[in-house]
């Protein structure tokens, strides 16, 4: 109990934290209770006793602020301490009766703590065997002979958990959150299984609430809405798995409430998920809400979001306050799954931009604490809502390597939020940290995972082929990079027979490419350069299916302009190209401005043949860019639609039949310093 009292009841003054700050304080200013607007200065100096503070010992030793469940209480604990100080000679009476009078005037004992725990984008690492993390201005690393910097073996489900039980622990009331991206783009042992695992571990784990990201809909609503509520997957028979790995069979769903206050369902007008959840606190009612970014049509399969709209984050956030303080509320929690950078320390906050700055800057008055997601940042800040109050914004990185513990201080009489102290923790596998208590992994879900694990090992551990060299997404100035060259070969391999789609060209997303292929070391009898399932699936872990659509040669250019539409990343986002294709452009990223013609006229071509604009070509993509997303509209635009196999089958099927594979020379897409 101590150790989340202290921090919470100094917070309010000083930004220090942790066991050792008592002891070291320089004693200054006079001694006051209480906390927020409810704090009150005595006239008394503060001052040094047995090289303790007295404003640290009333916190230690009389235990202000949560403790205690009345005034009253924590009052007559008070006079016991200062009918002490008298006896010994450390105030004099006339000190004892400002106390007193300071304390009683004063909201301590008034108060409740509620601990949230928070983190953000999981996306399915349950196990952490292969996680870490780095951050050298926190002295997060470890450090070679060489003098290089490693980082940290940090993350595992049930590492988190073993954390969030000690956080638990400490805290006489807590709630644990995440702030979206949960599930999907996850590792095999998780995606195999439509991340079921992390369903699973996370009910183990105690989670509450998770505030819906766009990967929730990566497999679309009714998928997100049989993880919530359980049942096996309609047609895939890994779903399910639970009598093998010791967990509820069928699979029983979440445990814990997905929310979505800003998505609605077009048909029925009403949010998917509950838009909030409530956590009472001895009486004292908190607020949950959450949601994901506005703009998570534009980044995930549009099949996924069909009949779905989403809303303005601030105004879908401030639309329910209103209605939360007709019921009581006045603590409010906003779950967004969108976010921030902050560059440098994971508790840091210097030089914070990006969309979560102008949104928290929108949120009503009455809003507390931010916990934010989505750009697998770590921060730590403070940000002006709508009436200008600082509150706590927060993010964990990625990966559930960080855990985010906010201490929330309630008024038990106004029932708000009056306090707050959040710092992100290291979910440490290795007590790398040195402390004298290192996180117990929670032992059921390491064998959760173990299990999973091993019905995955096998898939995984199939080498589908080899590679000559490494294959990376690394694209040249003129965005070609040999990895997206190898997909959309193996793209097009699988859809030009006529059967299959007949296609000529295939176009392939380079944010979709989430891993390179490394060649293997050096080391004797590695240097077979093997691919594995496992690698190819790190590569497209997001099991697109295949389309082939009818597109004329001049929608193509149009396509190929809006590698450089407005919206797009600054350096565009350039579609890697099957072999047989190819075209010259004069973009220049830092020199050109996104929107205007850059696709020299005339240099497309299919098999050395010119594209003409009234030809019809058979273009392949993936489900992701068929329905338009990362800003390709045109796609839409195409006729005769052929569905087809899963991207990384297609993947798996060219590495059988070409290898050893070798990186090409990158010169489909031709850079040109003027079109001329
Ligand atoms: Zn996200």
């Amino acid at each position: 109990m101590q150790s989340m009292i202290k921090p919470l009841v100094l917070a309010s003054t000083m930004a220090l934290s942790g066991a050792a700050f008592a002891a070291t304080v320089a004693c200054g200013g006079a001694v006051s209770f209480g906390e927020g607007a409810g704090k009150v200065a005595s006239a008394v100096a503060d001052r040094a006793v047995d090289g303790v503070c007295l404003n640290a010992q009333i916190i230690d030793t009389v235990a202000e602020g949560a403790r205690y469940a009345s005034h009253g209480e924590f009052m007559s604990a008070l006079t016991r301490q200062i009918d002490a100080w008298r006896a010994a000679g450390v105030v004099s009476a006339r000190e004892a009766g400002a106390l007193t009078s300071a304390a009683a005037r004063s909201n301590a004992g008034r108060t409740l703590g509620l601990r949230v725990i928070a983190f953000n984008d999981f996306h399915g690492n349950i196990d952490g065997a292969n996680l870490s993390l780095r951050s050298d201005i926190d002295g997060i690393y470890r450090s070679t002979t060489t003098g290089a910097r490693l980082p940290v073996p940090a993350g595992g489900v049930d590492y988190m958990a073993g954390l969030v039980r000690r956080l638990r622990d400490e805290a006489a009331h807590s709630a644990v959150v995440s702030a979206g991206d949960l599930i999907g783009g996850s590792p095999l042992n998780s995606a195999l299984f439509h991340d079921e695992p992390t369903i699973e571990t996370m009910n183990l784990l105690g989670l509450d609430f998770d505030a819906v990201g766009n990967h929730e809909f990566d497999e679309g609503k009714d998928e997100l809405l049989r993880l919530q509520h359980g049942g096996c997957h309609p047609t895939d028979a890994n779903s399910c798995q639970g009598a093998r790995v010791g967990t509820p069979s069928p699979f029983e769903g979440a445990r814990f409430q997905f929310l979505a206050a800003n998505v609605t369902d077009s048909a029925t007008g009403r949010t998917i998920f509950p838009a909030y959840g409530i956590r009472e606190v001895d009486g004292v009612r908190v607020a949950f809400i959450g949601m994901t970014l506005e703009g998570t049509p534009s980044i995930v399969t549009p099949a996924g979001i069909e009949g779905l709209q989403f809303g303005d984050e601030a105004e879908s956030a401030n639309a329910l306050i209103g209605r939360l303080r007709r019921e009581g509320v006045e603590a409010v929690v906003v779950l967004i799954h969108e976010g921030g950078v902050a560059p440098g320390s994971i508790n840091g906050c210097s030089g914070v931009s990006g969309p979560v700055v102008d949104i928290v800057g929108r949120l009503h008055g009455a809003v507390d604490l931010v916990v934010t997601g989505h750009t697998h940042q770590a921060y730590n800040c403070r940000l002006p809502n709508a009436e200008g109050r600082a509150i706590p914004v927060t993010s964990a990185g990625s990966f559930g390597r960080l855990i985010t513990r906010i201490d929330l201080t309630l008024d038990r009489a106004s029932r708000d939020v009056i306090g707050a102290a959040a710092e992100n923790l290291l979910v440490d596998r290795v007590n790398y940290l040195n402390t004298a208590t290192p996180i117990q992994p929670d032992t059921k879900i390491t064998s959760v995972v173990a299990n999973y694990n091993a019905l995955a090992e096998p898939i995984a551990n199939r080498v589908i082929g080899s590679i000559t060299a490494p294959i990376t997404r690394s694209a040249n100035a003129a965005g070609e990079s040999a990895l997206g060259a190898v997909i959309a070969d193996a793209q097009l391999r699988a859809t030009a027979a006529p059967e299959r789609g007949g296609a000529v060209v295939a176009f392939m997303n380079p944010g979709g490419i989430r891993a390179d292929l490394t060649y293997p070391s050096s080391n004797a009898g590695e240097g077979d350069g093997q691919v594995t399932y496992g690698e190819a699936f790190t590569v497209q872990p997001f099991a697109n299916s295949l389309v082939v659509k009818t597109l004329t040669g001049a929608q193509i250019y149009a396509l190929l302009e809006q590698q450089w539409a407005l919206g797009q990343p600054a350096s565009g986002r350039i579609l890697q190209v099957s072999e047989g294709f190819g075209y010259r452009h004069s973009f220049r990223p830092s020199q050109s401005v996104l929107g205007g013609q850059y696709v020299c006229p005339g240099s497309a071509t299919v098999d050395g043949v010119p594209v003409e604009a009234g030809g019809d070509y058979r273009v392949t993509m993936n489900s992701f860019l068929a329905s338009g997303g990362d800003g390709f509209g045109v796609f839409n635009l195409g006729r005769d639609a052929l569905g087809g196999e899963v991207d990384v089958d297609a993947f798996t099927d060219y590495f059988a039949e070409r290898s050893p594979v070798a990186p090409g020379a990158r010169d489909r897409i031709v850079q040109v310093a003027a079109c001329g």
